[in-house]
């Protein structure tokens, strides 16, 4: 049961080999004794998981089962569920239980998807390492010394350490990615509009995209099933026909073109992540893939751009923890603007400041043309970039981080040293493209390392299609740690 995806999983509920109640104890059980080692967890709730599991076993007895139906899983703690704790691994939601629930959390539920608990993250998503959380860093269950990658940590050492299944993540500058690739594990980004952003905690507005964290791209295209879709909620998602996402599946990769970014694959990436990416291409060759080189010219733009315009969103989304509505309040002030400054000096940790201080600046007066509306021209530069390279391939390949996951404390002192990992991940949510991480190798130490597939817009059926039949010529995916 323990390494099973959430398709074998599906069809055991199916066949009625097992009940969602004995995979709900099974999967809690595991995480009661591997989360003190890991850390994944910000909150688990048993009653209100077992109690979710019975209805979905009543459904199934009544006939009225889905695909997923039954099937555990896990939400990021960014997505607000009514009745459990949201606190985007901040301080500042320490208390806030929600009252509602995102739309992905709708979704999900409508599906009869049972919720085990909420996973760790960097505080409001930001970070690359999970390193920023207030309850503390997540271990990467491959080797515990080493960060799982972040902001999206926590979802994606859960599913390598088969405490789940599938879970839900964010991915604002590579957060579905990053920790994908460093844990060994397959994430989907989605194209920016397909998944509501309704009720999932705001970072970086024009950036954030939710989607999914699972062992195949089979799995992630059953879980994009359950959690796109419009939602008039949201003022950016997008009104198009539903689409079965695992419908190109097993569709055979003759003839694909697969461009190859001149500008990936350049100084600064890591030799073994090099050769992994080169064995994975000599695989889907063989699978009949041809090989075409591209350039992404602007790409080593993307982190100043991306470090002006997410921080500048995040400088007014975070505006609103202020003390009075929700969330934390300091306990002593002399008086209104003295409770203001106290409760966002104790709630927000030193990453989080940065980001309002960055933002804050970057939007000032005088300043703003410099560069926020300097950042948006690059912004447009990046997205023609991958528009003239679509008219060259079906899909692009490089790298996700420039190296495999480094030791926990390496990076944490300094800022930028951080924010360079972020090099192959920020386009895509610059040209809000959709993204993939697919498991492709390791270190010769056993650390994972991923292959990234960027796909053209709304393209997620195509770029599943060649994950799925990579991983059927691969079995870097159906490797688990040893715990
Ligand atoms: N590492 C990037 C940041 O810190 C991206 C984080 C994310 O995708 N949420 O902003």
């Amino acid at each position: 049961m323990t390494s099973a995806t959430l398709k074998q999983l599906a069809q055991q509920l199916a066949s009625k080999q097992v009940s969602s109640v004995e995979l709900a104890t099974h999967y809690l059980d595991r995480i009661e004794t591997l989360n003190p080692i890991l850390n994944a967890f910000i909150s688990l709730d048993r009653d209100r998981t077992l109690a979710a599991a019975l209805v979905a076993d009543a459904r199934r007895a009544a006939g009225e089962a889905g695909p997923l139906t039954g099937v555990p899983m896990v939400h990021k703690d960014i997505f607000c569920q009514q009745g459990w704790k949201t606190s985007c691994g901040s301080k500042m939601l320490d208390n806030f239980i929600s009252p509602y629930d995102a739309h992905v959390v709708t979704q999900c539920d409508a599906a009869g998807m049972v919720t085990l608990g909420h996973s760790n993250m960097d505080e409001f998503a930001m970070g690359s390492s999970n390193e920023n959380s207030f309850y503390g860093a997540v271990k990467n269950p491959w080797d515990l010394k080493a960060i799982p990658g972040g902001s999206s940590g926590g979802s994606a050492a859960a599913v390598a350490a088969r405490l789940t299944p599938v879970a839900t993540a964010t991915d604002t500058g590579g957060s579905i990615r990053q920790p994908a690739s460093h844990c060994g594990v397959t994430g989907l980004k989605p194209t920016y509009g397909v998944v509501s952003r309704y009720g999932m905690v705001a970072f970086a507005s024009s950036l954030d995209q939710g989607g999914p964290i699972a062992q195949t791209a089979e799995d992630c295209a059953l879980m994009l099933n359950a959690m796109a879709g419009f939602d008039a909620r949201d003022s950016t998602s997008l009104e198009r026909p539903p689409e079965d996402y695992s419908r190109s599946l097993e569709q055979p990769l003759t003839g694909l073109r697969i461009g190859l970014p001149r500008e990936y694959f350049a100084a600064g990436l890591d030799s073994e992540v090099a050769k992994v990416l080169d064995d994975a291409i000599k695989q889907l060759q063989k699978l009949g893939a041809n090989i075409i080189d591209i350039s992404l010219p602007n790409t080593e733009l993307s982190i100043p751009a991306y470090y002006v315009i997410a921080p500048a969103e995040a400088s007014t989304n975070l505006s609103r923890f202020d003390g009075v509505r929700y969330g934390h309040r300091a306990a002593e002030y002399k008086d209104l603007v003295d409770m203001y400054e106290k409760t966002r000096a104790e709630g927000f940790g030193s990453e989080v400041k940065r980001r309002i201080l960055v933002g804050s600046y970057v939007l000032s007066h005088g300043y703003y043309d410099a560069y926020y509306l300097k950042a948006q021209k690059i912004r447009r530069l990046i997205a023609n970039d991958f528009a003239s390279a679509f008219q060259q391939c079906d899909v692009i390949l490089g790298p996700v981080a420039p190296s495999a996951a480094f030791n926990i404390g390496e990076k944490s002192a300094d800022p930028v040293q951080m924010y360079l990992e972020d090099i192959y991940t920020l386009s895509v949510n610059l040209a809000g493209l959709p993204g993939m991480s697919v498991p492709a190798g390791f270190t010769a130490n056993g650390r994972p390392i991923g292959l990234q597939i960027i796909g053209d817009y709304f393209s997620e059926a195509k770029m599943l299609n060649v994950a799925h039949q990579f991983q059927q010529a691969s079995d870097w995916h159906t490797r688990a740690p040893v715990l």
